[in-house]
């Protein structure tokens, strides 16, 4: 992977040659996730189209430039992602965790998990421990500003947000346990002794479909002002990610935009909340995460099985 410490100017022509490595995205088919499948495949990656509507992922993939292919999966759905997890046969270089939900109105996913924490952490919990016995080079989550949203913690007391429950409040959870995982999947792999690197990104703030959920028509209305007037494209979004994929950085590194309020710009190293940082918590959440979802961390991390 290439060494970069100039970032102004970093965009996707920066990109080293990636032929021959496979890379998988979720939530390819959309913003930021089609953005960053577009740029790896243009690179010379294989890229998988991790999506849960297939048509919408061909439809996606077919304006993609380079190798690609589509595969079923709903994160909101652990049946879903186990079948996912138990069919895949391949190494991976690049396991790009970026799809997600924000600021839904109350839903469950499946296994009744509140949505946002069950999408956006669970399920890319899941799916990264039953594939990373076929990573072979990094493991980058998208995650948000929004894990400071509210000074947010993870509420052990009551992860599904039952006693409690507001949109922003249940993202912002499910983003700093995004950015929990990352600091505890490194610390992790490292004890293992696996070269494999776990890394988060984030967009600053890009115009997507990622508002359009919310329920609300003034928050709607509000979102959609901000898409139009203050957001980066989607391109500009996916920079983050794909820097973080591909720059020769440390294990648990964050990356953003360097711009005013890391809301735009080229992407640079970042800092985190001090709840984003707490070893003790990122452990917790992490065997709190394996109960719930029945999927452990595998032994002998980033050796290929086959
Ligand atoms: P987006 O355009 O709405 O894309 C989200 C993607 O996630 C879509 O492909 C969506 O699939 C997929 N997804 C949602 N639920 C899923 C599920 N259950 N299983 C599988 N895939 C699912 O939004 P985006 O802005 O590109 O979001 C990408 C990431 O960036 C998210 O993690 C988000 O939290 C993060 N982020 C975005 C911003 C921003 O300003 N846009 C800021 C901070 C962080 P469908 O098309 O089928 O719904």
């Amino acid at each position: 992977m290439a060494t970069t410490t100039d970032t102004t100017a970093w965009d996707a022509t920066r990109l080293p040659d990636l032929t021959g490595r496979r890379a998988l995205v979720t939530g390819a088919n959309s913003g930021i996730g089609f953005t960053t499948a577009d740029a790896l495949a243009r690179a010379g990656a294989h890229v998988v189209f991790a999506v849960r509507d297939v048509e919408r992922g061909r439809t996606a993939a077919a304006r993609v430039t380079g190798s690609t292919e589509v595969r079923r999966l709903d994160l909101a759905d652990l049946v879903s992602v186990r079948e996912f997890g138990e069919a895949w046969q391949d190494p991976i270089d690049l396991l790009i965790n970026n799809a997600g939900v924000m600021m839904l109105p109350r839903q469950q996913t499946k296994d009744g998990f509140e949505r946002q924490f069950g999408t956006n952490h669970l399920g890319h919990f899941a799916l990264t421990n039953l594939l990373l016995p076929y990573v072979t080079g990094r493991v980058v989550t998208v995650s948000s500003d929004a894990h400071r949203w509210g000074d947010a913690r993870i509420r052990f007391e009551d992860l599904n947000l039952t006693l409690g429950y507001t949109p922003r409040g249940a993202y912002a959870q499910s983003k700093l346990a995004n950015l929990l995982f990352t600091l505890e999947l490194q610390r992790r792999l490292t004890e293992s002794g696996s070269p494999v690197r776990a890394l988060a990104a984030h967009p600053g703030y890009a115009a997507t479909n990622l508002q359009s959920h919310t329920g609300n028509r003034l928050v709607h209305l509000f979102l959609m002002i901000g898409n139009r007037f203050f957001a980066q494209d989607d391109r500009a979004g996916a920079l983050p990610t794909l820097y973080a994929a591909t720059q020769d950085l440390p294990g648990a590194s964050y990356v953003g935009p360097n711009g005013f309020r890391e809301r735009r710009g080229a992407p640079t190293l970042v800092g985190r909340s001090s709840a984003a940082s707490d070893p003790v918590v990122a452990r917790r959440l992490w065997t709190v995460s394996e109960d719930l979802t029945g999927v452990r961390f595998p032994s002998g991390a980033g050796l290929l099985r086959k």
